[in-house]
């Protein structure tokens, strides 16, 4: 089972107010002298990033242990029936709630980026390509001189992909249906650009096919491994396998179910507007040197420079595997856009209902 973003205030916020809640209020299980409380209490007042289309509630807070005693709520009692599965919604009864809110709101303008091969036979049915261009910007309060992230490999790689996916696409002959090429903008700020897109989408996601999300290319030697993240999750990546294994490769899980990575990128947001939606990740099972040089070597590179102000471009990466993958995707997106097939979801996999 793959760690899901449900329990994030986010999500149920969007949840919340879709079911016409006016604002959230947040019940924290620490007492009101509690170091947690504490911590919850002073980001209160931070800033939130809305894109259009997202779920602005009129105010959001939080209300401590105390404060729930208070109201006659049981937390014991309530926490055991969520940890059961239990829990349902209910109404409090008797309380009344007065809200003095303050706001000041800023607008940012940022661009997605987006380019297109014209399908030939069904120009309305889109395949995406998406990659972030964005990466964290300058941080002052980074520990060494080096204060500017320039997140060459997150993730001017990924959009380097896709660049290199339309140049290729559009030397192959013109497709039947057409291939959008998305460069997303504001990922690393809770994938904005993506959730704006979809929003409002350029491209009509009923006839959207899918999206082929790149997030930073491996940098590695060839691997037997072609890992995804939300592996058991649509069908795109059983087509995957079927082109993997005639190079003598497998599609695997991304190892890190904990992670949650299926919900962190740009695919994510067509995901949940029902469009099957893959994103490749990293091979570990190195040809030469096996799953435990791979691992080692990645858990290096990973923990040395993501997000960090090292993650720059060197004249030594190993772009190979990069290569090997990318080769995968361009066949998995050009068979797609030259066939008739609607990939679908997985009986099991919670976003099914979306588009059917
Ligand atoms: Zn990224």
């Amino acid at each position: 089972p793959y760690a899901t973003n449900y329990q994030s205030g986010a999500y149920k916020a969007d949840e919340a107010k879709r079911r016409g809640a006016l604002g959230v209020i947040t019940l924290v299980k620490a007492a009101a002298g509690d170091a947690a409380w504490t911590r919850m209490a002073s980001g209160n007042d931070r800033t939130r990033t809305l894109t259009p289309g997202a779920a602005d509630t009129e105010f959001s807070g939080a209300i401590n242990a105390d404060t729930a005693k208070a109201l006659g709520l049981d937390l014991e009692a309530l926490t055991a029936r969520t940890a059961s599965g239990d829990f349902r919604a209910f109404a409090v009864p008797d309380v009344k709630l007065s809200v003095e809110a303050a706001e000041t709101i800023d607008t940012l303008r940022t661009h997605n980026l987006l380019a297109k091969i014209t399908g030939t036979k069904r120009p309305n049915e889109t395949i995406i390509y998406s990659a972030h261009w964005d990466h964290v910007g300058v941080n002052e309060r980074a520990p060494g001189e080096d204060k500017v992230f320039n997140g060459a490999w997150d993730n001017a790689s990924g959009t380097i992909g896709v660049v290199e996916m339309a140049r290729q696409l559009k030397a192959a002959p013109a497709p039947d249906r057409t291939i959008v090429f998305a460069h997303m903008a504001a990922e690393e700020m809770g994938l904005l650009g993506a959730y704006a897109y979809v929003a409002d989408p350029v491209y009509p996601l009923a006839t959207t096919v899918a999206d082929i999300n790149i997030d930073m290319l491996p940098l590695s030697g060839p691997t037997k491994d072609v890992p995804i993240f939300g592996k058991g999750q649509n069908s795109l990546e059983d087509d995957l396998q079927a082109l993997a294994e005639k190079e003598g490769r497998y599609v695997s899980d991304d190892g890190q179910p904990e992670q949650g990575f299926y919900y962190r990128s740009d695919h994510f947001p067509f995901v949940r507007a029902g469009v099957p939606a893959l994103m490749p990740w990293h091979g570990v099972d190195w040809v030469n040197g096996g799953r435990e040089a791979g691992l080692a070597a990645w858990k290096a590179k990973f923990g040395a420079d993501y997000h960090k102000a090292s993650d720059e471009w060197s004249a030594d990466w190993d772009l190979t595997s990069a290569v090997e993958n990318l080769t995968l995707l361009y066949r998995l997106g050009l068979d797609l856009a030259n066939g008739d097939e609607w990939p679908t979801w997985k009986p099991t996999s919670e976003f099914g209902q979306v588009r059917a």
